[in-house]
């Protein structure tokens, strides 16, 4: 999936504003289930072997593979992995990254979202990564 569809889909094409954004974006698992149908239009595929047998856990944001076995849930392979930041963080960053046409510094964001300085250079320095290669995954 190319990054410049979770812009058009995450950020203020869909929402007038911040505050309609974070609205929506009110729990993680609205956010995850977003990603999910942006990247697997709800059928689950393995990021590791893409295998279409997958089963679900009840936690409904956890998955199996039924070939290869491993666990996974929509944030493998992607910016958002292995991350502690909530997904309500990371749609604001890329809200405010698409705002800025000038670019944000890791300062402002750190403000803006409410993390350390650091963390929001973590942010920046995926999102730009991604953001110039145009791959999601
Ligand atoms: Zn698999």
């Amino acid at each position: 999936m190319v990054y410049d569809n979770i812009i058009a889909k995450t950020t203020q094409n869909k929402f007038g504003n911040l505050m309609e954004l974070r609205d929506y974006f009110s729990d993680e698992i609205t956010c995850i289930k977003h990603l999910e149908t942006m990247r697997w239009n709800n059928e689950p595929v393995c990021p590791y072997c893409n295998h279409k047998k997958i089963y679900k856990f009840k936690d409904k944001k956890t998955y199996k593979c039924a070939k290869c076995r491993k666990r996974f849930n929509v944030k493998v392979r992607t910016v958002f992995e292995d991350t502690k930041i909530s997904l309500q963080k990371w749609f604001m960053a890329i809200y405010f990254i698409t705002s800025h046409k000038k670019g944000i510094s890791s300062l402002q964001l750190s403000k803006d979202i409410g993390v350390t300085q650091k963390t929001a250079w973590f942010m920046l320095h995926r999102l730009r990564y991604v953001s110039n290669t145009k791959e999601f995954n």
